[in-house]
């Protein structure tokens, strides 16, 4: 039996046709954590879907009843980049409630999965890259409205920039300072960081992303790392622990949201980093070890994961649950 709990539904396939985006991987991923062992029956909780007041904690009303109503205009179904239908949103909401209930279960048991989520890409206003709603925000959101936090911490590894997340959690005036560890990164084709000089008071955005990737426009999270192509595992989790230091020592999160994409994986088609697939396990690993030492409360979201041979990305998603089973087993 699992130290945490594993938020999962079958009805968080979503209902794409033939897609790049594997829709299957969510049931994939579960069944294969059973099959091998990794985790039991038991381990796995069911989500109810998210209530719309909950989604309207970080959505706006005309965006909600849009996708209530199916009235999206073509542009913004375009943009979406996934077919919409009833079905889809449905799908959406209950990813948006499984996040809400790992966070619930996180600040319980100190880390909680949801084998879904990590849609960094929706905006209050419209969705973006195969993201409608934002069901990290939407969790934050929440247990802050229940006065259960008042503040968090996303740390995104997703290979492309958590844009949706940034604007959402912006506050304050958008004036980038230079990254303060950036002096040794200045060579081409270095890794460059930017913080921003003020960032929201409630929850300090980090992302970790392939720079000449989409999205085209990086709207400034709180601290971005914007990493050349190609990288590989070791400078990877170089700049992974210095983002991480240099975030806890600005900001003292109550929550950390985690989002683990598996596509800066080197065979992932819409990637261009180089992470190995035990590289990326030891991603997981260093995050966890961190928060562990930190005492910071973890709930952690599947995202992206777009590897040419799906067995990949099902075996990345579920080395994340893997590297959490072998940190928090005392
Ligand atoms: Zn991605």
């Amino acid at each position: 039996m699992l130290p945490f709990k594993l938020v999962y539904s079958d009805d968080y396939y979503l209902p794409i046709g033939a897609h790049v985006f594997p829709a299957e991987k969510y049931r994939r991923i579960h069944d294969r954590l059973l099959e091998t062992g990794v985790a039991e029956t038991s381990d796995f909780v069911t989500p109810q879907p998210a209530s719309d007041q909950d989604v309207l904690l970080v959505h706006t009303p005309a965006y909600v009843h849009k996708l209530k109503t199916g009235t999206l205009s073509a542009r913004e179904e375009l943009e979406l980049e996934v077919p919409y239908s009833p079905e889809l949103v449905e799908a959406f909401w209950m990813a948006a409630g499984g996040s809400i209930l790992a966070a619930d279960y996180a600040l319980q048991n100190r880390i909680a999965f949801n084998i879904g989520g990590g849609f960094h890409h929706a905006f209050p206003d419209h969705g973006e890259g195969f993201c409608m709603i934002h069901d990290v925000a939407v969790a934050i959101r929440r247990i802050q409205h229940e006065g259960r936090i008042v503040r968090a911490m996303t740390v995104d590894c997703d290979v492309h920039q958590g844009n949706g997340t940034a604007v959402i959690f912006a506050g304050g005036p958008i004036a980038r300072g230079p990254f303060p560890a950036a002096g040794h990164w200045m060579q081409s084709s270095s890794p460059t960081g930017q913080m921003r000089s003020s960032h929201a008071e409630d929850v300090f955005t980090i992302s970790l992303h392939q720079l000449n990737n989409y999205p085209v426009f990086k709207p400034p999270s709180s601290l971005d790392l914007n990493l050349p192509d190609g990288m590989g595992d070791g400078e990877y989790l170089a700049c992974l622990g210095n983002a991480l230091s240099l975030g806890l020592s600005k900001f003292d999160p109550e929550l950390i949201c985690y989002i683990a994409g598996a596509d800066p994986y080197r065979e992932d088609q819409l990637g261009g980093l180089s992470l190995t697939i035990e590289g990326l396990k030891k991603r997981d690993a260093l995050v966890f070890q961190i928060v562990k030492a930190e005492r910071i409360p973890v709930m952690v979201t599947l995202a992206g994961g777009y590897a040419q041979n799906l067995e990949d990305t099902v075996t990345i998603h579920c080395n994340t649950v893997i590297a959490a089973k072998e940190i928090f087993t005392v």
